[in-house]
């Protein structure tokens, strides 16, 4: 963990982790709180030339906002999923839905006029499994589609996962307690299980504080969920 900086930036949180030939950032949060980050770096005694590798977990507003900003400032390689590069081309979020289907539509609407984010080209496209050697040691990043199509999810040696939106922990009750956005829901409870099976400890996530990988467990097992990979 020492290896580990929880960065919070509004309602996002981003990961700083010390990689052999410098840092790496799990995302980077809105547009808006880019000179936060910066300033958080500073902080941190760390210069912008020094962050290496930023893993965009999924082109959604909330997380890559401020990413062509970052990757130009820092001269980092993005790393991104296949299903990410024309979204983060063109600086439009990828496709997200609630389970009460009339209402998408209009989250569709919102995310494409209100937060479109500047265009960024990401370096290294991931496909199914990624492993990052110049970390030094077992840092692996693979595809977790489920909130979206293109969310991946990297796992260290230590059992430390940074999932992003796959799975998200919502304060209120009524609102399903977790994930209740996805593009498809049918693909949530397997890249769980992907997850699981890398041997994920700890899952760290973007929205809220992070959870024991029993918890996803529990989920995984649970009727309504289970259920929901057996839809069209
Ligand atoms: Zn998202
Ligand atoms: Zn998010």
């Amino acid at each position: 963990m020492d290896n580990i900086f929880k960065i919070r930036l509004g309602l996002t949180n981003t990961f700083l982790l010390r990689v052999s030939d410098g840092y790496l950032l799990v995302d980077v949060g809105t547009k808006r709180r880019t000179k936060k980050l910066l300033r958080i770096l500073d902080d941190y005694n760390i210069t912008p030339n020094q962050i290496k590798y930023i893993v965009s977990t999924h082109a959604h507003y909330d997380h890559v906002g401020g990413l062509a900003e970052i990757k130009e400032i820092t001269g980092a390689k993005v790393i991104a999923h296949r299903n990410a590069k024309e979204s983060l081309e063109q600086g439009r979020n990828s496709y997200v839905g609630l389970r009460i289907k009339w209402f998408n539509p209009i989250i569709r609407k919102i995310l494409e006029r209100v937060h479109a984010f500047k265009p960024v080209t990401p370096d290294i496209i991931i496909d199914d499994k990624y492993f990052f050697d110049e970390y030094g040691t077992d840092l692996r990043i693979i595809h977790t589609p489920g909130h979206t199509l293109c969310s991946i999810s990297m796992i260290d040696e230590d059992g430390n996962a940074f999932v992003g939106d796959t799975a998200i922990r919502y304060p209120f009750k009524p609102l399903g307690g977790f994930s209740v956005i996805a593009a498809d829901f049918k693909l949530l409870v397997p890249s769980w299980k992907k997850i699981i099976e890398e041997g994920a400890k700890r899952v760290y996530i973007a929205h809220g504080k992070s959870l024991k990988i029993e918890r996803m467990i529990r989920k995984t097992k649970r009727k309504k969920w289970k259920s929901s990979t057996h839809k069209a």
